[in-house]
């Protein structure tokens, strides 16, 4: 499937400030799309850059394969970092006006805003003000208004701060919802679980570099360490840990389990296979658990970070 939305080298400085240093990214069609990165890496600048609110000052955008062109923004549902609603207005009414002025007609609007407002359980909204509501409910509200023209492009700054943890796996499921319906989602996050849980492709940014992008899968096998984690029983535990001991790198190992096992990780060589760790457990001891040591994208985070300094 071609791809939805393509940066090339992006640059952007505020002053002598780097804010960006020649991004690339690439956003496959229907996808959902992590933009990783702590607080100041540039995560907000380029979204805003995607968005056309700002201009880089180097480098090209191209949606669909063309030039990214003000004419592209009806395509594209954005949910700024900064929530602006009006407070004194009434959640309906406001969802009305801003459904409208993405081109909606009155009967669209006030359809698709049922089926959301439905959907998402929040139909006793509609008549209170936005400044009734809390900061989450506003959000909520500030979530349907950026998916109701049905964008082929949505675009999420920090989608799940401001929610607890309840409503953040409401959003969760209506992003995955969202893309099933055919959309493309490029999220920002500094939260390291939320593109574990949901993205197939992420972008690592760390102070306005990308130090690392592709797909998820792909980053974690390229930094997997044939790292295993097993539970054994043996009638001599002291002598068979010795034995291992001396024949790979082993760490220690808690995870839950209903037996009493000796839990530990082994590091197994580059030129060794998970079977022939496991024949050779299996003639030692009896082997209860064993699985292999995915490393999540914290532990990415930390080492391509660590490396970069
Ligand atoms: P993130 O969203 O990843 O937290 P931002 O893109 O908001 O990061 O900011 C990246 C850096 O650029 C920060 O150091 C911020 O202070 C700076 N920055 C962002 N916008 C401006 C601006 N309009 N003028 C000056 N500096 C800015
Ligand atoms: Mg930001």
């Amino acid at each position: 499937m071609a791809d939805l939305l393509v940066a090339d080298n992006i640059c952007k400085n505020f002053g002598n400030f780097t804010a960006l240093d020649d991004i690339s990214i690439t956003i496959p069609t229907q996808s959902i799309f992590g933009l990783l990165g702590p607080n100041g890496a540039g995560k907000t600048t380029f979204l805003r850059i995607i968005n056309q609110i700002t201009m880089p000052d180097t480098g090209k955008v191209y949606f669909e394969g063309e030039p990214l062109h003000p004419s592209h923004v009806g395509h594209i549902g954005y949910l700024p970092e900064e929530r602006g609603l009006y407070k004194s207005m009434k959640v309906g009414e406001q969802a009305l006006y801003l459904a409208r002025l993405k081109g909606l007609s009155k009967a669209q609007a006030k359809e698709r805003l049922e089926f959301w407002f439905t959907r998402l359980g929040i139909t006793h909204w509609w008549d209170k003000k936005i400044q009734e509501l809390s900061k989450g409910m506003a959000q909520k509200v500030q979530f349907v208004i950026t998916v109701l023209h049905n964008p082929k492009l949505l675009i999420f700054d920090e989608p799940f701060s401001g929610f607890d943890p309840v409503n953040a796996g409401i959003i969760k499921k209506e992003i995955l919802y969202l893309r099933e319906q055919g959309a493309t989602i490029l999220f920002s996050t500094h939260r390291m679980e939320s593109v574990e849980e949901l993205c197939e492709y992420m972008a690592l940014i760390h102070n306005s570099k990308k130090l690392l992008d592709g797909k998820v899968a792909d980053i974690k096998r390229e930094y997997k360490s044939n790292t295993f984690e097993v539970g054994l029983s043996a009638p001599n535990e002291e002598s068979l840990l010795k034995e291992l001991k001396s024949r790979f790198i082993v760490t220690p190992a808690t995870y839950k389990s209903i037996t009493e096992d000796l839990k530990l990780r082994l590091q197994i060589k580059e030129d060794e296979s998970p079977n022939d760790l496991l024949h050779y457990l299996i003639g030692r001891a009896q082997v209860n658990h064993f699985v292999e040591v995915i490393p999540s994208v914290n532990d990415i985070f930390i080492k391509t970070v660590t490396q970069d300094a």
